[in-house]
């Protein structure tokens, strides 16, 4: 049984990269935030909240405006119908979110699934609730769960499932038939399903993001979990939105009053401002990213490297093992921060059991010039590697 006080716990993997992205002057591939500024009338909005008054006490569950604004947004991109008073909740980030899901939901004891690779925040804030992670392993290229892998970890004790999508850190997008499977699971053991859809605005065409929500017999057994900072670049924002029926947003919404109680009042006036008026965003936005993905999966594949597959997020992942590579990706990776200046997250952090050894995440949010300088200082670190290998063995 894992040890569940934060104690036991390492610095999560995208805080000791960066740190040593920062320590050895490398460009920072790691974790994922764009080098963009971010849609400029955003922050000057966010700049003139500041300066002209709303910095007291907001609303515990949000400004009414972005509450309205969330679920306007959630009609228009993905035909979903809130009531932005009952059914929507802003939270500190998406992280937030999460943590008021569990602590509000969770009774000692609950068995939870969730998929591995994961974010790293579920699972030490899964077992603080006291429950109990069922960990299904999913496998690249494809990152695919089949029927047969759920109902095995289900017991009478689960009464949750987590379903990240688009995934961070596969870049997969889980599609049409697998979504049907799941919401059909989640309904025959009566499950309610905590979707973490931070990355839904970042999905390269002809993929689609579809809200288990949509499902049938979901709607009232979803907490559809989202994030400003993903939607527009501007990562260190940290307001999230939680949507679910009025029931379930009712709950949620006292855990959040006593995490953080509310949100930065400024911020929140921005992203509804964004979401009201920055129509052409949801269209440039993931285009600009696709073409940043070719660029890095195009250099990275002139200089011999195998690239997965990636149809979200701001990730792609390298085989390592199919690269020439035959270090496992931690050991790799550091070589790579410490000895060719490029930072990168090793997949295997976020295993938390048998973890795939081979694959390396790479955020392509970046420009060009940064893009083109990582893939060749990967490919010294493939060399450097190899070297060390060879060293080793005579
Ligand atoms: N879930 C996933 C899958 C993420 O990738 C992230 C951030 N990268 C979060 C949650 C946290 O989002 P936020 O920064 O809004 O807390
Ligand atoms: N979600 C970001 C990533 O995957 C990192 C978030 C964090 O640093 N906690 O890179």
């Amino acid at each position: 049984m894992p040890d569940a006080t934060f104690a036991a716990l390492p610095t999560t993997i995208f805080e000791e990269m960066s740190g040593l992205a920062r320590a050895h002057g490398a460009i920072n591939l790691g974790q994922g935030f764009p080098d963009d500024p971010g849609p400029e009338a955003l922050r000057r909005k966010a700049a003139e909240a500041v300066l002209d008054g709303y910095n007291q006490y907001p609303p515990m569950a949000g400004l009414p405006e972005l509450r309205a604004a969330v679920a306007a947004h959630y009609h228009r991109t993905q035909g979903l119908t809130f009531d932005p008073t009952t059914e929507v909740v802003v939270t500190s980030g998406a992280t937030e979110a999460l943590a008021a899901a569990f602590l509000a939901l969770i009774e000692p004891g609950d068995e939870v699934i969730v998929f591995q690779p994961l974010y790293d925040a579920y699972l030490p804030l899964i077992r603080r609730a006291g429950g109990i992670p069922k960990l299904i392993s999913l496998s690249p290229p494809h990152w695919r769960f089949t029927g047969a892998m759920i109902e095995a970890a289900i017991t009478p004790k689960t009464r949750f499932l987590v379903l990240n999508t688009p995934v961070n850190p596969t870049g997969a997008v889980v599609p049409d038939e697998d979504l049907s499977l799941l919401a059909e699971i989640c309904v025959a053991h009566d499950l309610i399903a905590i979707c973490d859809e931070v990355w839904e605005q970042v999905v390269f065409s002809p993929a689609v993001h579809r809200p288990l929500l949509t499902y049938p017999g979901m709607a009232g057994r979803c907490v559809k979990i989202g994030s400003a900072g993903k939607m527009f670049g501007l990562t260190g924002w940290k307001v999230g939105f939680i949507c679910a029926a009025a029931p379930l947003a009712r709950l949620l919404a006292k855990a959040h009053q006593f995490l953080t109680f509310t949100t930065p009042p400024n911020l929140q006036v921005a992203v509804a401002f964004g979401l009201e008026t920055l129509d052409d965003w949801w269209t440039t936005m993931p285009v600009s990213l696709a073409a940043s993905q070719q660029r890095l999966a195009s250099t990275l594949e002139a200089e011999g490297f195998s690239v997965l597959p990636s149809q979200g997020t701001y990730f792609i992942n390298v085989d390592l093992a199919a690269s020439g590579v035959t270090m496992a990706d931690r050991d790799f990776a550091l070589l790579a921060v410490r000895e060719a200046g490029v930072a990168t997250i090793p997949v295997s952090a976020l295993y938390e059991t048998d973890p795939v050894t081979t694959i390396l995440r790479l955020c392509f949010a970046k420009s060009d010039a940064t893009l083109d300088e990582g893939a060749r200082r990967l490919a010294k670190a493939r060399d450097l590697a190899s070297q060390t290998l060879a060293g080793r063995s005579i």
